[in-house]
């Protein structure tokens, strides 16, 4: 029973089933936290660089407001992804930064095309922010329908914002340039998430990699941007806004920092409602230190990009798994002949987490994050044995 002062779309909304805490799950298996595989919400198993570390155990102003402009971090973002400072706009998370471009774009009732199966916080904040959802559903191997999203924009006069995510969220696939072009070309704000392109190397870029890695990592800014990344894309068009994160990459996940890069129109009007303070002091300290820190996030995708390959490998042999091909920090199975639900909940009393799914795309899925290789390894012989 709601009451007549709620927003009727507010009332409509399924509320967000967030994932049971960490403390709270390690408690019920009876289980010491250190003791858990973690692999069900694609966290960066090696945690913070250690210089964020020791910046966050140095820092001396944790008693004064933050920098609303996030000047320092930004001047770092601006090195970092070789673009003007003027079009980089940091936020608590890439979540907020969703937020805050449907709170300027929406008014009630314009469509908001979502590709699904994607990331849940499209149609969340889409619902939040009283946008009438519109889902074109990916094809079976998860490669966007772009005709199907090309007719959705031309039936929906008030389509204003269309999401794409690359890699995509919870299967790994990215669009190829051509797609992504042909998209720029409707008259909607596109928004691409990229929290996981750190992950998307192609191969040869790999390969390179893997060299420079025996040679000690010697890198210097600009090898952090040879992933495979558009964010300079939105030089080029004025319809584009990317979205990145330190969540994933830099393991900042509970310090919630992101960033992204807009259209100059959007931003007056983006900087206008973001509430001040949006990044704090520890998660600013951490990510400055973080980005200073490229030689030891490198190793660590590295180290993520090989698990992912051996975990497609090694799943492909086992019997009732067939995994998709990924380009990020996680596999998404399909489970043949048997219960992925209860898949979840065998592995779960045997420490070990992974994301269960059973909705429309997604049915009888589960969605491994790579971890550490002797994580990899416990998973591994433990399907062996269910
Ligand atoms: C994890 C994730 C995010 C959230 O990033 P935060 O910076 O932690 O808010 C955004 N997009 C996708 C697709 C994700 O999976």
């Amino acid at each position: 029973m709601t009451n007549k002062f709620v927003r009727p779309e507010i009332a409509e909304m399924e509320p967000y089933v967030p994932i049971v805490p960490f403390e709270v799950l390690s408690a019920r298996l009876g289980r010491a936290p250190e003791e858990i595989v973690k692999l069900d919400a694609n966290e960066n198993p090696y945690g913070p660089s250690p210089k964020a570390l020791e910046a966050l155990r140095n820092g001396r102003f944790f008693h004064i407001y933050p920098d609303p402009e996030s000047n320092q971090l930004r001047d770092a973002l601006s090195n970092y992804v070789q673009m003007p400072k003027a079009r980089l706009l940091t936020g608590m998370g890439a979540d907020e930064l969703i937020d805050l471009v449907l709170r300027v774009v929406l008014s009630p009732g314009d469509v908001v095309i979502d590709c699904p199966p994607s990331f849940g916080m499209y149609p969340f904040s889409t619902a939040v922010n009283s946008g009438q959802y519109v889902p074109v559903w990916r094809n079976e191997d998860f490669s966007l329908d772009v005709d199907g999203i090309e007719t959705a924009v031309a039936q929906h006069p008030t389509a204003k914002i269309l999401f794409l995510c690359s890699p995509n969220n919870p299967d790994g696939s990215t669009i190829p340039d051509a797609d992504l072009r042909r998209l720029l070309q409707l008259p909607v704000l596109v928004v691409l998430d990229e929290a996981y392109v750190d992950f998307d190397l192609n191969r040869k870029e790999r390969e390179e990699r893997k060299d420079k890695a025996e040679k000690n990592f010697a890198l210097s800014a600009s090898f952090a941007v040879q992933n495979s990344s558009r964010i300079h894309w939105t030089l080029e068009y004025d319809n584009l806004a990317v979205l990145r994160t330190f969540s994933k990459l830099a393991g900042l996940a509970g310090l919630r920092v992101g960033y992204g890069a807009f259209p100059e129109w959007l931003l007056p009007q983006l900087w206008k409602i973001k509430q001040p303070y949006n990044i704090n002091v520890a998660a600013s300290l951490a990510a400055l230190a973080s980005l200073e820190d490229q030689a030891w996030l490198q190793e660590k995708v590295q180290l993520l990009v090989a698990e992912r390959e051996r975990l497609f490998t090694e799943l492909g042999t086992i019997s009732y798994l067939n995994p998709f091909p990924s380009q990020s920090n996680f596999i998404l199975c399909r489970v043949n002949g048997r219960d992925a639900r209860q898949l979840k909940l065998d592995l779960e009393q045997a420490g070990i987490l992974v994301r269960y799914f059973n909705k429309p795309g997604l049915d009888n899925c589960i969605r491994i994050s790579a971890g550490r290789p002797e994580e990899t390894d416990k998973l591994l012989m433990t399907l062996k044995e269910l």
